[in-house]
């Protein structure tokens, strides 16, 4: 049974993020509310505001930094790292959310994207979609391991090593089952290319059938990559969850994110199941929009969403997306999105409408 208070960290980091992240804590809070949870909300200023405060967007021990956030709360609500119009190009605090990522081990990303509203799918044809990338967050090709030797020169030889450890497989794997298990999935479609990689795609193929034999209740697939992206494009309903190596994740998170309205309407989790865990929109900072009361709330919000939905609140989770839905209906959106409201009023639709939904 999941507790009834939870503490959130609220950090909108730079630019856009300082827009869109109180809106989203806020309609986290009242779907809380609305379904009996205490949503405890804390920001907290590293990024640009600590900047303009102390000349420094984070203090020198980040991984200190981290842990003790994650000392004293359940999770982690992040926008955005990068530009932000208040300070120079130069200073930013990317290395609080890769602290982030690294020091909590957060090993999976979960990127779901389902199709909020028809209009949103650039496909001519129609069909529902509601797929979920569960991308191995820790290993694999971006773990910089390599390196250069002759550099600069027609000797050149580049070397980037791709890492895949047992550990890191079957965690992933059990975790996508279990996901799917959880939230009404059939199956589980796993992308790798084994023809080729035969020996970091074998650990794949090995790992991946032994752990659906441990879940019976949900069916095993398997696509190599490329067939994945072809079929994605064709028949994106025929699939839900899908679990893939780092890379790959990465390319397939944007082609579903694409499939349902782009990485403006999605949300993500950075996820360790024993460890507090992150969420964010996927959008970046906007700094062209940021600061001017007009960015879309929703895709930090759906973060919330996720958020709630892993801490256990799916009903909490389950009005946002309501709200979001009702919002998409009524038009109640903001520009980017063919509407006339700016963040403030969208944010003041979807409160009201998760009491609405909650028939509170
Ligand atoms: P970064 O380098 O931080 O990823 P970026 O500008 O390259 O930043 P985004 O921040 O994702 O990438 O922005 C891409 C485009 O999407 C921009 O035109 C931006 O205004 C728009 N955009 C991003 N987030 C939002 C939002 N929340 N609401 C409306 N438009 C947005």
């Amino acid at each position: 049974m999941p507790g009834q208070k939870i503490r959130i960290a609220a950090i909108p980091g730079d630019g856009v993020g300082h827009d869109v992240v109180p809106a989203a804590a806020q309609v986290v809070r009242e779907a809380g509310a609305a379904s009996g949870v205490e949503v405890e909300v804390a920001f907290y200023n590293y990024g640009v505001l600590r900047y303009l405060e102390e000349g420094k967007p984070l203090p020198d021990d980040v991984p200190g930094l981290v842990r003790d956030l994650a000392s004293r709360h359940d999770a982690i609500l992040f926008g955005s790292a990068g530009l932000d119009p208040r300070q120079p190009p130069t200073v930013n605090c990317r290395d609080l959310l890769v602290g982030l990522r690294w020091v909590l081990d957060g090993y999976v990303n979960l990127r779901p994207a389902p199709l909020l509203h028809p209009r949103f799918c650039p496909l001519e044809r129609k069909v529902p979609i509601d797929l979920v990338v569960i991308r191995e967050n820790t290993e694999g090709v971006m773990t910089r391991i390599g390196g250069n030797f002759k550099k600069g020169t027609s000797d050149e030889v580049a070397i980037q090593e791709d890492i895949n450890t047992y550990k890191g497989v079957e965690r992933i794997c059990r975790y996508a089952f279990e996901y799917a298990r959880g939230h009404g999935y059939q199956k589980v479609t796993m992308a790798d290319k084994h023809g080729s990689l035969i020996h970091a795609h074998g650990l794949w193929q090995r790992v991946f059938w032994a752990t659906a034999e441990k879940h019976k209740d949900v069916e095993g697939e398997h696509r190599f990559i490329d067939t994945l992206c072809m079929e994605l494009v064709q028949h994106p309903d025929r699939f839900g969850v899908i679990v893939t190596n780092n890379m790959y994740g990465d390319i397939l998170s944007d082609l579903c994110a694409g499939l349902v309205g782009g990485v403006g309407l999605a949300g993500s989790g950075c996820i360790n199941p024993g460890n507090i865990s992150m969420f964010e929109p996927v959008h970046g900072t906007a700094p062209d929009i940021a600061l001017k009361g007009i960015a879309n709330p929703f895709a930090a919000t759906l973060a919330g969403r996720i958020m709630l939905d892993h801490l256990g609140h799916r009903r909490a989770a389950d009005l946002i997306w309501g709200a979001i839905q009702l919002a998409v209906k009524e038009d109640q959106v903001t520009g980017d999105l063919g509407g006339q409201l700016g963040t403030q009023a969208v944010t003041e639709f979807l409160c009201k409408a998760v009491h609405k939904l909650a028939g509170k």
